[in-house]
């Protein structure tokens, strides 16, 4: 089968051929249709420190799909050959007091496939069929296969109660654009999303309502002014990774008010505790999605209305997929989907 791979410890991704995966008797083996490029994707194209120290090489990179059940395991009686599916991309394992507990998303010695076990971005993809997430007629491969980044976003976004709350969003990369249009579905009040890149800024305009704020050359102070809030933010999903980002929104936001944390920085934080303590802030980190729990969230917000589908901006066939990758490592794209034919 045709493969992108991580071949080499150098900047680049290869298209190779593969073997078909051998499928063990609790797995199902996948065709694949469509694929996304996530910002993960492009750390280990750039080969940088996180993907050098962490990416096996040589390896089948990719987590974000959608596609059809082609075989199953000995074991496998809940799934059906012909199924549309995507799937939950984290391999979790079942000994950690966590995972016993029930609580999947926090289990330690979770393992990603395309980052430490062979990936998506192939024709075939073998998986544990607990993985595997049926996907409805109504929703399309190309949404099936950004439900992984979207479950970032629904997970943030359901961390705290948004009806009727204040929310600030800083990074409109996909995953906060996303996010916004949650907190728009779900019943926010004010949602106001910032960015630097005025490009990022536009196309969260498109996919949902919001004040988009380049904070480049605009306060933060004078958009709460002119939303008329008294204090600030009620609720925060910071979505950029940047410091000056997450300094902002502490800064904006109300006493008692809520964070959720979806974006990494780069290294350790410079963080100003005392103005947390002071304005008696709740932060929660937020990593991965619920499993399953995001999974029934998001598809049932997705069939009652909830439309992210403007955030795919491009779309490659997979033999293009170099253009695929300049356009994600430019900063001008929002999604860009690959379709495996
Ligand atoms: P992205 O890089 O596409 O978007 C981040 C955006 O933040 C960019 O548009 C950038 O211009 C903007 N930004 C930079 N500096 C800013 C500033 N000072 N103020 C406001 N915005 C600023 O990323 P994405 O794919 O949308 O993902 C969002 C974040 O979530 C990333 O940090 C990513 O690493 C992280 N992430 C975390 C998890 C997890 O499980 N915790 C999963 C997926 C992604
Ligand atoms: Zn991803």
């Amino acid at each position: 089968m045709k493969a992108l791979v991580k071949a080499r410890p150098e900047m680049g991704l290869w298209m190779e051929r593969a073997p078909v995966p051998e499928i063990g008797p609790d797995d199902v083996l996948i065709r694949i249709r469509k694929t996304g490029i996530c910002g993960t994707d492009v750390h280990i194209w750039n080969w940088d420190d996180w993907a050098a120290k962490t990416v096996p090489v040589p390896l089948i990179t990719g987590h974000e799909f959608a596609g059809e059940i082609v075989e199953l395991g000995r074991d496998v009686t809940d799934l059906k050959v012909g199924q549309r599916c995507s799937g939950e991309g984290h391999l979790i394992g079942h000994h950690s007091r966590q995972s016993r507990a029930g609580k999947f998303h926090l289990d330690p010695e979770t393992r990603g496939i395309g980052v430490n076990e062979q990936g998506a971005f192939a024709e075939y993809l073998r998986l544990p069929a607990f993985n595997v997430v049926p996907l409805p007629d109504s929703i399309p491969d190309e949404i099936g296969a950004i439900l992984d980044p979207l479950g970032n976003a629904v997970h943030t976004a359901l961390s705290f109660d948004l009806i009727g709350e204040d929310v600030l969003i800083t990074g409109a990369g996909p995953i906060g654009i996303m996010a916004a249009a949650v907190a728009r579905h779900v019943g926010a009040r004010h949602v106001v999303i910032t960015d630097i890149n005025p490009d990022r800024l536009n196309l969260a305009q498109k996919v949902t309502d919001l004040r988009p704020v380049n904070v480049a050359d605009e306060d933060l102070k004078d958009v709460i002014a002119e939303l008329g809030m008294r204090e600030g933010f009620d609720v925060g999903m910071e979505m950029s990774g940047n410091q000056i980002a997450l300094d902002q929104m502490v800064e904006g936001m109300v006493m008692g008010g809520r964070i959720a944390m979806l974006g990494i920085p780069p290294g350790k934080s410079p963080v100003d505790w005392s103005r947390i303590v002071f304005k008696a802030l709740t932060i929660k980190g937020v990593y991965g999605r619920e499993i399953f729990e995001t999974w029934y969230k998001m598809i049932a917000m997705l069939q009652n209305g909830l439309d992210i589908s403007r955030v795919i901006t491009h779309r490659y066939p997979v033999d293009d997929f170099v253009d695929g990758f300049d356009v994600m490592r430019s900063g001008k794209s929002g999604k860009v989907v690959l379709d495996w034919g």
